[in-house]
């Protein structure tokens, strides 16, 4: 399937936000986003101007789209999904992106970045109630069991998770054991379990037009 290829760095600057695309970096002072404040390309300031109302909801969409990194086509599937479901559109779709196997790895801190965790589950490492499940997109659901295949345990990045004992704050609809590699899905994810800064109304708006 195709992917953005480029630099994820840009994609940050374009939106001028973090989008913690490229794990230990992005809490350090080489972040491009604090060395350089303007969008990116030859008329990137140009685009820091007063923004049209359409304008406001693409970017509040691409900045989504791009922090959970999925495609156009994809991004337009979870909307249309989102809207056959009951209750607020834009939560719905919210926690169905939450629900990806991919965001599900990085946040119970396999991984440094949704990009790598991607790869992680694209390799085959990773294993759902036992089973190798290698596509990111996988929807996990209530009482799934995450762990990393026997003989992938010696990764560098799984070595350190271990000796600390977990490296990042897992949120609550998660429970981690850093120590077995095993992840555990508590509850499936609302709203409020969700901390990226998104507007998700405007994306809503966006394709409501
Ligand atoms: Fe984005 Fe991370 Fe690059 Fe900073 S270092 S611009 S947060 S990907």
């Amino acid at each position: 399937m195709a992917r953005y290829t480029g630099s994820v760095c840009r994609q940050c600057r374009r939106e001028g936000v973090k989008l913690f695309l490229k794990g230990d970096r992005c809490s350090g002072a080489k972040c491009a986003v604090i060395k350089r404040h303007t969008p990116p390309g030859q008329h990137g300031q140009a685009r820091t101007r007063k923004q049209s109302e359409y304008g406001i909801q693409l970017r509040e969409k691409q900045k989504c789209r791009r922090a959970y990194g999925v495609l156009e086509s994809q991004f337009r599937k979870y909307y249309t999904m989102a809207s056959n479901m009951r209750g607020v559109t834009g939560e719905n779709m919210l926690c169905l992106l939450e629900r990806r196997l991919d965001n599900v790895v990085y946040r119970l801190g396999l991984c440094d970045s949704r990009p790598m965790s991607r790869q992680m589950v694209q390799h085959g490492h990773i294993r759902v109630n036992g089973k190798k499940v290698d596509i990111p997109s996988y929807l996990i659901a209530q009482g799934d069991i995450i762990t990393v295949r026997e003989r992938s345990r010696d990764m560098q990045n799984l070595k350190v998770l271990k000796e600390q004992g977990g490296s990042r704050l897992v949120p609550k609809w998660l429970e981690m054991d850093a120590e077995n590699l095993t992840g555990k899905v508590i509850a499936v994810p609302q709203r409020d379990d969700i901390d990226l800064t998104i507007e998700e109304h405007l994306i809503i708006e966006f394709y409501s037009r």
